[in-house]
């Protein structure tokens, strides 16, 4: 009955309408949405649309389940990641059988995680996802609207990890950190990092020289990207650097830029030879930001795509942004808050 009443709500009935009862109103809307279900479970049984406006709020108790972090040694580890999450939890005092009998799988603004995450972490996205939903008008909520208003343009979040990846000392490990719109937030490192076949230049520089060349082509002063800015100064850099990367593909907006630009670097080139720069520019920051492939919607998007009404209310919920901390503009955690920041600390001094 409440899901019921639940689902109209969704659909945009009033709540005077949302009864929970499935009167001739109700089945109206449901009934050509009920053909639509059947045929998708009847293709994918076991896939649920991740989009589907259905699929609203988190539950409010979880169901926990086992989690397990590697016993393997991580490239460039003196500890397997397995005896280093023990240890750091017995460091806080607690017990890790029982801290990885507590994790959850479940969704954060309709969207899955593919991997569980802490059950602490998921009680706080909980109260989180409720401000979200709670600053819309009863009658208009509806996942699908608060997700699209808030910049979500992913299938899945990241949330525990058995393996560290870039950070041996993952928040990832203990499961109270989550990735959001990996694709469009990528992690920017400030040092210039070997790999077997090549050298992934330095992010942050990487970014600070373009954004010299496309000051240098308009004629403006662009704040330069480090660590520990706020969101405003990150997303103007942000809107500078896809600025210049649109440009190529406007030959007239280009030409009069070029014409008007008091740069003589910028000055002497041609149309052409001006595109092939930018377009050089644009695919080493993809080189810098393993983003090789994706280079279109970094062109359109640059290396932010979270809003910052998102941002903020991560924030306000007692979550870290490590856009704002190291580089890392996918990332949150729960470094300053309850049991994250005892785990946090026990890192640090680790
Ligand atoms: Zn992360």
């Amino acid at each position: 009955m409440q899901a019921l009443a639940l689902w109209q709500q969704q659909q945009g009935f009033s709540v005077k309408d949302a009864d929970g009862i499935l009167g001739p109103h109700t089945w109206s809307k449901m009934k050509p949405l009920l053909g639509k279900t059947t045929q998708q479970q009847s293709s994918t049984p076991s896939s649920v649309p991740m989009h589907a406006c259905g699929a609203i709020a988190m539950p409010s108790i979880f169901t926990t389940i086992q989690f397990s972090v590697s016993k393997e040694i991580a490239k460039g580890a003196s500890e397997s990641s397995y005896n280093f999450t023990r240890r750091m939890i017995r460091e806080i005092d607690e017990n890790p059988d029982i801290w990885y009998q507590n994790f959850v799988k479940t969704t954060f603004l309709g969207v899955s995680f593919n991997d569980p995450i802490y059950i602490e972490l998921a009680n706080l996205l909980k109260n989180i996802e409720t401000k979200f939903i709670n600053t819309y008008d009863p009658v208009k909520r509806n996942i699908c609207t608060v997700r699209q208003r808030l910049g979500i343009t992913t299938d899945s979040f990241s949330g525990g990890r058995s393996e560290p990846t870039a950070a041996i000392k993952s928040m990832h490990l203990f499961g109270l950190a989550l990735d959001v719109n990996m694709m469009g937030n990528p992690f920017i490192q400030n040092k210039a990092i070997r790999h077997e076949k090549y050298t992934q230049p330095n992010g942050v520089d990487t970014i600070n020289d373009l954004l010299a060349n496309a000051d240098r082509l308009f004629g403006v002063a662009t704040i330069r990207f480090q660590y520990h800015l706020s969101y405003d100064s990150y997303f103007s850099i942000n809107s500078a650097l896809t600025r210049y990367f649109k440009i190529m593909n406007d030959d007239a907006m280009l030409q009069q830029a070029l014409n008007t630009t008091a740069s003589s670097e910028w000055k002497s080139r041609n149309l052409a030879v001006a595109k092939a720069k930018i377009q050089k520019d644009l695919d080493t920051l993809a080189t810098a930001l393993v983003r090789w492939t994706k280079r279109d919607q970094l062109r359109n998007n640059g290396f932010l795509n979270l809003s910052k009404e998102f941002v903020d209310g991560m924030v306000a919920g007692g979550l870290d942004w490590g856009g704002a901390g190291y580089g890392d503009m996918m990332h949150f955690d729960m470094r300053i808050t309850g049991v994250g920041k005892k785990i946090h600390d026990a890192i640090s001094k680790s």
